[in-house]
C-alpha cells in the first residue's frame, strides 16, 4: 500500500469482535481446556440447552460442522439411494453434497430472482412419486418462503429439511429459521454470524424420536457405548467449541441487529446516490428479520465493478460463481447451462460487499463512493 492510502476494507473483521469480548472467550475456553472434557461434554450440552431455547425448538444436537449437519439431518430421515431431494443450485457445495454422499438424486428448483430463494412453485412442479424431502436455503440470512413451502410438504407428504447456516436467528411471518422445517442445520464455521473457533455444526429436529437418531448417528450409531444399532458418523462438537458459542449466543442479536442496521445504511447511501437504478438492492420481505449474513448487490457489470473495488482496497466475494447443477463434480446429474437460468444469471452477477456489526459509516461510505466512481467512470 502506498503511503496516504486508505486502510483495506475487508470482507469480515473476526479479530475486531475477538477483541470486544475477548476476557469473556478466554475464560470460557480456559474452563472447558481444564475440566478435560475436549469432546461433547457439560459445555456442549449448555449450549445446545441454550441454542434450542433461542431458536424455540425442542432439540438441538451439537455436531462437527455446517456440513455434517446436512449430512445427520437426511440420514435421520433415512434418504438413500432412489430417493428425490428438491433443493437449490445457489448456494454453498455442502447443500448438494449431502445429498449426493447418501446415493440420493438432488433435483434442482430454480431461485426466484429477486431475492436469490428457491421458487415454491417451481418446488411444487419438481414433486414426484420419489421425492422424500425438500431442502431450501435461507440465503445470505433471508429465510424461505416458510408458508408456501410447507404448503408443497403437507400435500406431497414430504419432509423439508432447512440448511439454515446462514440464518440463525432469521425469521419470516413470526417463525424462526430451524423451528419450521422437520430438521434443520446450522453452521458455525468462524465467518458465520454466530461463528466457533473453528468448524462446528447443530441440528434441530421438531420430533423427539429423530432427535434421537441424530444424536445416535453423530456417534457412530450408538447409544450404549461399543453397542451399534446402526452405522453412523464421528460427528461431535468439541467442547471448546460448545463454551465459546454460548458465550458468542448472548450476543448474537446485537450482532444481527448491527449487521442488519449497516445494510439499511448501504440501502439508503445506494439510493441517494442514484445507484439504485443502476444496481439491484438485497429486498427485505415486510414480514421478515433478514439478518444479513451477506449484503448482496447485483449487476451484470460485477466482474469489473468487483476489480475496480479491489484497485481501491475494498474487499467483496460471489457467493457463489457456479451454480451447483454446472459443477464438474455433479455432471452425472445430466444438467447443462440454460436448465436454471435465474440460479446462472445470479452467479454471473451478485457481489458481496464487506458487512460486520464492526464496520463504520465512514469505510460504508468509502464502499459507495467507489461504486459510484465505477460507474460514472472515474
Ligand atoms: C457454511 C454453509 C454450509 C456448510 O457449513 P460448514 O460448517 O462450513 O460445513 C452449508 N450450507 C450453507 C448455505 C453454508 O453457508
Amino acid at each position: 500500500m502506498s503511503a496516504g492510502s486508505p486502510a483495506r476494507i475487508p470482507l469480515v473483521d473476526l479479530a475486531a469482535q475477538y477483541a470486544a469480548i475477548a476476557p469473556e472467550l478466554e475464560a470460557a475456553a480456559l474452563g472447558v481446556l481444564r475440566s478435560g472434557h475436549w469432546v461433547l461434554g457439560p459445555a456442549v450440552e449448555s449450549f445446545e440447552r441454550a441454542v434450542a431455547r433461542y431458536l424455540g425448538v425442542p432439540h438441538a444436537i451439537g455436531v462437527a460442522s455446517g456440513s455434517d449437519a446436512l449430512l445427520l439431518a437426511l440420514m435421520a430421515l433415512d434418504v438413500g439411494p432412489g430417493d428425490e431431494v428438491i433443493t437449490t443450485p445457489f448456494s454453498f457445495f455442502a447443500t448438494v453434497s449431502s445429498i449426493t454422499r447418501l446415493g440420493a438424486t438432488p433435483v434442482f428448483a430454480d431461485i426466484a430472482p429477486g431475492d436469490f430463494l428457491i421458487d415454491p412453485a417451481a418446488v411444487r412442479a419438481a414433486v414426484t412419486p420419489r421425492t422424500r424431502a425438500i431442502l431450501p436455503v435461507h440465503l445470505y440470512g433471508l429465510c424461505a418462503d416458510f408458508a408456501a413451502l410447507d404448503d408443497v410438504a403437507r400435500s406431497a407428504r414430504v419432509a423439508i429439511v432447512e440448511d439454515s447456516a446462514q440464518a440463525i436467528g432469521a425469521e419470516r411471518d413470526g417463525r424462526r429459521a430451524g423451528a419450521v422445517g422437520d430438521l434443520a442445520a446450522f453452521s458455525f464455521y468462524p465467518t458465520k454470524n454466530l461463528g466457533a473457533a473453528g468448524d462446528a455444526g447443530l441440528v434441530t429436529a421438531l420430533d423427539d424420536r429423530v432427535a434421537a437418531r441424530v444424536r445416535r448417528l453423530r456417534v457412530h450409531g450408538s447409544e450404549e457405548r461399543y453397542v451399534h444399532v446402526e452405522v453412523g458418523i464421528n460427528s461431535r462438537m468439541d467442547g471448546v467449541q460448545g463454551a465459546i458459542l454460548e458465550v458468542k449466543l448472548r450476543h448474537l442479536d446485537r450482532w444481527s441487529d448491527a449487521r442488519a442496521e449497516r445494510a439499511a445504511t448501504y440501502s439508503a447511501l445506494l439510493r441517494d446516490a442514484g445507484l439504485d437504478a443502476i444496481v439491484a438492492l438485497p429486498q427485505v420481505p415486510a414480514a421478515a428479520r433478514h439478518i444479513f449474513h451477506q449484503y448482496v448487490i447485483r449487476t451484470p457489470r460485477r466482474d469489473e465493478l468487483r476489480a475496480h473495488l479491489a484497485r481501491t482496497g475494498i474487499a467483496s466475494e460471489v457467493y457463489y460463481p457456479i451454480p451447483l447443477h454446472l459443477q464438474e463434480c455433479f455432471e452425472f446429474l445430466g444438467y447443462r447451462r440454460g436448465d436454471l437460468p435465474e440460479s446462472e444469471r445470479a452467479a454471473d452477477e451478485v457481489l458481496a460487499l464487506p458487512i460486520y456489526p464492526e464496520l463504520e459509516r465512514s469505510q460504508q461510505e468509502r464502499v459507495v463512493g467507489a461504486i459510484a466512481d465505477f460507474f460514472a467512470g472515474r
